[in-house]
């Protein structure tokens, strides 16, 4: 608390007085009885309170959040990160002051995700001041993750407040294009975190073959080839993002006959093309969160390693690798020695020329060191 950590974990409370509702705001004090914080309650997560404020003047109510919103909004503009129509995350929950709300805008339409039970107990509130302080068409509702029951809610997902969006979204990401299908897309529809390491990509490309794992909707493939990529081959299990892909090489009017297309299991398609001596110039590899809980942290470095090493076996000499965990219990160290120990078993000499983090509209609060998320490495071959 004294750290202004935003959260309390159960173990911590002594006692609950009066009975609470679930997502209610309540006091936190201290065993002295002093005054901490005002947090939202979350009967049943292990985080039983999530923080709004530590100022005692400040009331959780619709003026807090509508000005806590505009703050989060100005802080972006003035990095020139809120491009009309362009996409960006506006809430990055914790590391906004906002515990279990994330919103990100996709042109004219808001996609959020409310995953605590105080967030889900002030949508009302949250929903109607984006829209008033972005001029925004619509806020959807993509409440649908697993998440949610850790805290009691049930999955939900649907319209919040204005208009329907369309069924795709076209979003100006400088240099590229891309469509967003917020109903459907993983997530609140993209995955916005990536934006400059998608640019970074396309910057390496010129006259390469680039292997796009884990591709979703093509995000990778498409800077490599706008920044000129010999060819690409998108590789993910998922046949609707790939369609998605398919449309968004289109969209940024690349001709697409060096593109291919497959849908298939990344661990099982590296071996297959290393039994077929297929080798690429660029491979990126950005696969799901593989660890939720501490004790799956071994086995998603099993994981890790395991896609790595296979694909430093298919660079050519000089080649380059970009890698990526978005596991936050994956720390940047280790990930750095995961991605060691595949380059020393695949037997290649290689070296970190860039790191990577996340883009600039997803900050880390100083007092949630758990907003650091993801991390990538450009590591060269020899
Ligand atoms: N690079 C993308 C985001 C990747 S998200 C971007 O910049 O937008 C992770 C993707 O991995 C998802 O599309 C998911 O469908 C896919 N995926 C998960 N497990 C996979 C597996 N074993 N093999 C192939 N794809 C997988």
């Amino acid at each position: 608390m004294l750290r202004r950590h935003p959260w309390i974990f159960s173990g911590a409370v002594q006692k609950v007085e009066g009975s609470p509702k679930i997502g209610e705001t309540v006091d936190v004090v201290s065993a002295s009885g002093g005054w901490l914080a005002s947090a939202a309650y979350s009967p049943e997560s292990q985080i039983q309170a999530r923080v709004w404020t530590f100022d005692r003047k400040t009331t959780a109510d619709s003026e807090f959040f509508r000005a806590r919103i505009g703050d989060c909004i100005a802080a972006r503009r003035t990095q020139g990160l809120d491009i009309p129509e362009g996409a960006c995350r506006l809430i990055g929950a914790e590391s906004d002051g906002l515990p279990g709300v994330v919103v990100d805008r996709y042109g004219d339409w808001l996609s959020g995700q409310f995953m605590s039970a105080g967030a889900e107990r002030h949508k009302g509130d949250i929903a109607a001041a984006m829209l008033e302080l972005t001029g925004c068409k619509g806020f959807w509702d993509r409440s649908d993750s697993d998440i949610r029951a850790k805290e009691g809610l049930v999955p939900h997902s649907g319209l919040l407040l204005g208009d329907e969006p369309p069924e795709f979204v076209e979003i100006d990401e400088r240099p590229a294009r891309f469509l967003v299908d917020i109903r459907n897309g993983h997530k609140t529809g993209y995955y916005l975190d990536q934006r400059d390491n998608r640019r970074a990509v396309g910057a390496h490309c010129q006259g390469q073959d680039v292997l796009n794992c884990f591709s979703y909707t093509g995000g990778f493939g498409v800077t490599a080839l706008l920044g000129g990529a010999a060819s690409c081959l998108n590789l993910d299990v998922s046949a609707p993002a790939l369609d998605l892909a398919r449309r968004n090489v289109e969209l940024n009017g690349l001709s697409g006959e060096n593109v291919e297309y497959r849908v298939a299991d990344v661990f099982a398609a590296l071996r297959e093309y290393r039994d077929e001596n297929r080798t690429f110039d660029v491979i990126v590899l950005d696969p799901p969160k593989f660890v939720e809980s501490r004790n799956q942290l071994q086995q998603a470095c099993r994981g890790y390693k395991d896609i790595n090493l296979s694909a430093l076996r298919l660079l050519r000499p000089g080649g380059l690798l970009f890698t990526f965990s978005c596991s936050g219990l994956i720390s940047d160290d280790l990930f750095q020695k995961v991605v060691a120990g595949a380059a020393l078993d695949a037997g290649r000499d290689a070296r970190i020329v860039r790191r990577f983090t996340q883009a600039p509209d997803h900050p880390v609060a100083l007092n949630f060191p758990e907003g650091s998320y993801l991390k990538g490495l450009l590591v060269q071959v020899m």
